[in-house]
């Protein structure tokens, strides 16, 4: 499936839900799912929740976790099948393996105001994982696993505001933030309570079930 290029805030008004997509921006008067009252896209936009069916419902949910994670249709499959050959309960497995990615990792440690912008710092180059230079969003840390800012680019004008950013943000349980050293350690395996969004995963598991 191609990528989406088309605009962020649409995808809320999809979804009929905010995916704070746009950072600061999603959090200000300028939101366009808080200004359409949330409806859907379009001209002729609607709030009524329309025909649904079962299978609908599985697929939006789906659609939502896609596009609040940043992931592409193939990769979400390849973490559904990962969660599904893992022990323990199959949605929360995905979660877990969801928000294990590097760039949700950058966003929670205050390091970007969006999972978009972590991935573009990312692929900058602006991180280390576990000392060695890192550019690809999408790898899993694991416990243990140090997540720093390149000593190079702590002398760049944005990323100084960025640090300013991440003293300021409350970091989740499993993740360990060392501010003065701009730097975060994974110290657990991110369980199902610390996914700040509400899911229902169980309609994702449904629909790859089929
Ligand atoms: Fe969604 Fe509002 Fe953020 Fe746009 S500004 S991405 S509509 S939460």
């Amino acid at each position: 499936m191609a990528r989406y290029t088309g605009p962020a805030c649409r995808l809320c008004r999809r979804e009929g839900k905010k995916l704070y997509l746009k950072g600061d921006r999603c959090l200000s008067g300028k939101c366009a799912f808080d200004r359409r009252n949330g409806k859907t896209p379009g001209q002729h936009g609607t709030d009524k929740a329309g025909k649904t069916n079962e299978y609908k419902l599985q697929l939006r949910e789906k659609q939502k976790a896609k596009r609040y994670y940043g992931v592409q249709e193939k990769q979400f499959r390849t973490y559904f099948e990962k969660a599904d050959n893992t022990a323990g309960v199959t949605g929360e497995n995905l979660l877990s393996l969801l928000e294990r990615r590097l760039d949700n990792v950058v966003y929670k440690m205050g390091m970007a105001a969006s999972r978009k912008e972590a991935r573009q710092l990312i692929r900058h180059a602006h991180f280390r994982l576990n000392g060695k230079k890192v550019t690809i969003p999408s790898i899993l840390v694991k416990v243990g696993d140090v997540v720093s800012v390149k000593e190079e680019s702590k002398t760049s004008e944005k990323i100084k505001a960025l640090l300013e950013n991440m003293q300021t943000k409350a970091t989740p349980k499993w993740l360990e933030l060392d501010a003065a050293n701009a730097s975060v350690k994974v110290v657990a395996i991110p369980e199902r309570s610390d996914v700040d969004f509400e899911f229902n995963e169980q309609l994702i598991v449904e629909l790859y079930s089929k």
